[in-house]
């Protein structure tokens, strides 16, 4: 049945049981939970590649190497850690506090809500859970209604596959996400757009709940690598087009220089006829736009623009085909830029290529603005690529190929700035969803502490302050 408003409360409080009742907690469950999920995933792969095909029209090809198989590896990578990273670690304990003993044990927080949003609606709903399953967390999971048939087998599967009510799924929209946020939470992971994480963070304040934000922005790509310009063109537009370009990471805007647009247009133009041929909207394996607000959306960004490839449309199909542009004028990107394919995040099908008059000036325009959740860096040149490492901010940088970080487990993944806070994967999700809890024993025998408790006399006094500013 599905749940509704009024049952919310109660979901969130059943939730808190089971983990109040400490059956998440041993290590054997959370390696349990993390096979459970697996299981779930594995033996029902088909509904899934269905579910992803219905919302987005995924190709089974493309749900599996970017959502499932993302997904189990996570988990294949968090079992084969999990026992070390449960094992308490001895703390260091200064000279001064000694004799003591300090270990540091990874408790979990309690009943963390994973917010997702529609465009990888399996991975974004399922991979923080694995760090949160892991840490011995409970969870409540609210998947995005925009990707209604991933929702629906959410709801259907997590309660067979998680008998013992450690997650939980809660449908619906604004009006359901609204109410769960009144709820108290231990933790909150969000991820989806900068507006709605301003109110996911709004409203955990109320609670002193702490947040994950995994935003999105415009990711830059600068391009300069004249030597491998068909292989570099190939892996951008890879990048951009897959899922139709509606991809947090994807490139947003590629920067280049004016000598090299021609050219760059020419090899994108042969990439995507590569990947998708001559006609994507007959591939199988091109995506459709999420829905005909996000269509009109895109369609409308064309307006004004130089469409040097792509720009085909079908709003009965939601088909946009993988589209380049071109745009006259000056290249401000950000909330002065003269066209809004420069202001805001495209999040679709349509390259913008920017021409700028130098590598510097990519620089200053990359940091005059958001830092972006990704930068991408397509240069022969090492020291064009250590310019933006040291010279930008941004969730990550990739050089030679885009998207790809995504899937390094051991990496941390997440912005900064106005691309999010907080990071998960790996044993950073175990950070961030675990409390790490200094227990420190000082024993009553051998009774140091006196030397820093009144009356203070002065050789202990001073033999005390002189411990203590060794650190
Ligand atoms: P969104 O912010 O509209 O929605 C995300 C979630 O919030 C959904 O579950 C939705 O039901 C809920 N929601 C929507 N409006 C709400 C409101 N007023 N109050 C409470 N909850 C609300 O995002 P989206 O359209 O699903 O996804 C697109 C955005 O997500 C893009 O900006 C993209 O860059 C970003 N994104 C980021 C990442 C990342 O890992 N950093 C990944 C994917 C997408």
């Amino acid at each position: 049945m599905p749940t509704t408003t009024a049952d919310i409360p109660a979901v969130v409080s059943a939730a808190r049981e089971v983990f109040d009742s400490g059956a998440t907690r041993s290590p054997a469950v959370r390696a349990a939970s993390l096979r459970a999920m697996r299981a779930m995933l594995v033996e029902n792969e088909a509904a899934f590649e269905a579910a992803l095909h219905a919302d987005l029209h995924k190709s089974a090809g493309e749900a599996q190497l970017t959502e499932i198989s993302v997904v189990l590896a996570e988990i294949s990578h968090t079992l084969r850690h999990l026992r070390k990273w449960t094992r308490p670690r001895r703390g260091p304990v200064p000279m001064v506090l000694w004799p003591a003993r300090a270990k540091l044990v990874s408790e979990p927080l309690g009943v963390v809500l994973v917010i997702a949003p529609w465009n990888y609606p399996v991975l974004l709903l399922l991979g923080p859970l694995v760090g949160v399953l892991a840490a011995g967390n409970t969870a409540v999971l609210k998947p995005s209604e925009l990707a209604p048939a991933t929702s629906a087998l959410m709801a259907k599967l997590v309660p067979q596959y998680f008998r013992d009510g450690a997650v939980r799924v809660v449908e619906g929209a604004v009006q359901e996400t609204t109410d769960l946020l009144e709820q108290r939470f231990d933790h909150i992971v969000f991820t989806g757009s900068g507006t709605v994480g301003r109110i996911v963070m709004r409203a955990a304040a109320e609670h002193l709940t702490p947040v994950t934000l995994e935003l999105g922005g415009k990711s830059p790509a600068w391009f300069d690598d004249d030597a491998h310009l068909e292989q570099a063109a190939r892996r951008l537009v890879w990048a951009k087009f897959t899922n139709a370009g509606q991809t947090c990471v994807a490139p947003d805007y590629v920067l280049t220089t004016p000598d090299r647009v021609p050219a760059l247009v020419e090899a994108c133009r042969k990439a995507i006829a590569d990947l998708w041929g001559t006609e994507p909207r007959a591939s199988r394996d091109y995506g459709r736009v999420v829905n005909e607000r996000q269509f009109d959306r895109l369609v409308s960004l064309l307006d004004g623009t130089n469409v040097v490839i792509g720009g085909e449309h079908d709003r009965a199909e939601r088909y946009l085909a993988p589209t380049v542009v071109t745009l006259s004028g000056t290249a401000a990107i950000g909330p002065d830029a003269a066209h809004p394919v420069l202001r805001e995040e495209i999040f679709g099908p349509v390259l913008p290529i920017v021409a700028v008059d130098s590598v510097d000036d990519a620089v200053d325009l990359i940091t005059g603005w958001d830092k972006p959740l990704a930068l991408y860096v397509f240069s022969a040149s090492a020291r064009t690529r250590r310019l933006f490492e040291q010279r930008t901010s941004s969730g990550a940088v990739v050089h030679d190929a885009g998207l790809v970080h995504v899937a390094a487990a051991g990496l941390p993944f997440g912005g900064v700035g106005a691309s999010g806070m907080g990071a998960y994967h790996g044993t950073y999700s175990w950070q961030s969803f675990s409390h790490l809890k200094p227990v420190l024993r000082k024993p009553l025998l051998l009774d140091t502490l006196r030397l820093a408790q009144p009356p203070f006399h002065d050789l202990g006094r001073k033999l005390a302050q002189r411990l203590m500013r060794r650190g």
